[in-house]
């Protein structure tokens, strides 16, 4: 089949902020590609949230597709406390934090945060406002600690504190995380994402929590979660590159190729990935992108991310749905590419030994030997669809679920469509429905092959062990 037809594989998160939470213009986002709706407790009220989640799944009942939605937590976002007007700290200054709630001034400030006086040592570094201010600890008191200012500028109330040098006992959730947790799976959000995640036990405590009811993604942003980073992927559904606190964490430089190992060790093991921030960052106030924003999005694309994400750019910019367009057209650019220049593709993976992965390894194959013009799983779990994603097949790729739980879920995944299949015991009856609802889609024309791959005996998860070429 022509690489046009090849559908768009690579999905787009959007967040959706005051700029984007109406009906009309959550409308407006999906039909320009949107395949999963985040939504950032780190801003809004839970009110806010819940009118969100209700417009997101009735355009579900209008279209009949499913929709995804991401609750991503705020996590342990460390921040200074008040601070009085037109503070300035100047570099080689000496600077104290303290436990006081008096508005600081160019000599102190509170720091309402004793997990963090509980792990400082000598040497390390605060950075405040993204990295705008460094300072450097020097000595320790029992309900203070002072500083060196390294580099200078502005100090207001409330900036955001970042501590790469250190590993904090803090729980991985918040009070209010709790809260915002306990709220997003009463709403039945799909997937939830944790900030500031720093080692493998707070994705296990956490998904004790959820206990299956949505699936778990880990954000990369933290030094202390790249040393335990093969830990954190096994234990997580899925993995962020949040690279913008990633970025004021380590040296700007060193996130790229952070961006291709994360990428790489998630493809291994059939974990999706989202590269996340400033994709499109000009376009919060542009309605075209810079050509390095198009290239960043395009490198995305070759690194072999299963979905790129919008942020500021559709929560609170000026042009949220020409952002998702543009995306969308440079993923489908850089898609056609790998199409036509097989080696700009992300590499081939090694077989892992496992049956999922064997049966998937030989669907794509006998798919790529016959020509198939689209393959089709019955999955109950989503685990044969993330198996078939792995290999990056070059053909349209469909599950039918019974499961609107499950269909959603794999919204994140790379290349995947879903369609409900109603039929859980008759193969034959499950097949031709499934035939059906691909000539409906005009995925693939008559007389074409279809491979087909699922589970003998029909309908009991787990089973995946069987391949059909049929005749459409
Ligand atoms: P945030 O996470 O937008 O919640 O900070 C993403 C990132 O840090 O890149
Ligand atoms: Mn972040």
């Amino acid at each position: 089949m022509s690489p046009s037809a090849i559908q768009r594989a690579t999905k787009i998160v959007a967040t959706i902020g005051t700029k984007s939470g109406t009906p009309d213009m959550l409308q407006a986002l999906s039909l320009a590609g949107v395949n999963v709706f985040r939504l950032n407790f780190s801003h809004g009220t839970q009110a806010e949230h819940a009118a969100r989640v209700r417009a997101i799944r009735d355009l579900e009942a209008a279209t009949g597709l499913p929709t995804c939605i991401l609750a991503d937590l705020q996590g342990p976002k460390h921040r200074v406390g008040e601070v009085a007007e037109g503070v300035v700290l100047t570099a080689g200054d000496s600077f104290i934090f303290d436990n006081s709630t008096d508005p600081g001034d160019a000599n102190r400030v509170g720091l309402p945060h004793p997990d963090i006086f509980a792990a400082l040592e000598p040497g390390a570094r605060l950075l405040i406002d993204d990295g705008k201010l460094v300072l450097r600890v020097t000595a320790i008191d029992s309900d203070s600690f002072a500083t060196i200012v390294e580099v200078g500028g502005p100090l207001s109330s409330r900036k955001g504190v970042n501590l790469p040098d250190m590993v904090i006992a803090s729980p991985p959730l918040t009070e209010k995380d709790h809260d915002d947790l306990a709220f997003a799976l009463d709403h039945g959000v799909d997937w939830v994402a944790l900030s500031f995640v720093q080692r493998a036990s707070d994705i296990l405590d956490v998904k004790a929590k959820i206990g299956g009811r949505a699936a778990l993604m880990a954000k990369i942003e933290k030094p202390a979660a790249l040393a335990e980073l093969s830990d954190i992927i096994a234990a997580s559904d899925g993995i962020m590159v949040a690279r913008g606190d990633l970025g004021v964490e380590l040296p700007p430089e060193e996130v790229p190729g952070w961006q291709k190992r994360i990428i790489a060790e998630c493809r291994m093991v059939g974990k999706p990935v989202v590269v996340a921030t400033q994709m499109l960052e000009s376009m919060i106030t542009s309605p075209t992108p810079t050509r390095a924003e198009a290239s960043d999005v395009a490198g995305a694309v070759f690194d072999g991310a299963d979905a790129v994400m919008l942020s500021a750019e559709t929560a609170v910019g000026r042009f949220p749905v020409e952002s998702v367009q543009i995306m969308s057209r440079i993923v489908v650019a850089a898609e056609l590419h790998i199409a036509g220049n097989p080696e700009a593709a992300p590499p081939k993976l090694p077989t892992e030994p496992s049956l999922y992965h064997a049966v998937a390894l030989a669907t794509v194959s006998l798919a790529e030997t016959v020509g198939a013009e689209v393959i089709i799983a019955f999955s109950t779990s989503g685990n044969t669809a993330v198996r078939i994603a792995r290999e990056r097949p070059q053909i349209p790729f469909f599950v039918l679920s019974p499961f609107i739980e499950v269909r959603r879920r794999l919204s994140i995944l790379w290349g995947t469509q879903t369609a409900a299949s109603t039929i859980t015991e008759d193969f034959e009856a499950a097949i031709a429905e499934g035939v059906q609802e691909i000539t409906a889609r005009q995925i693939a024309g008559a007389g074409s092959h279809a491979v087909i791959v699922a589970g003998m005996p029909f309908g009991i998860a787990g089973t995946t062990n069987s391949i059909r070429v049929t005749t459409l």
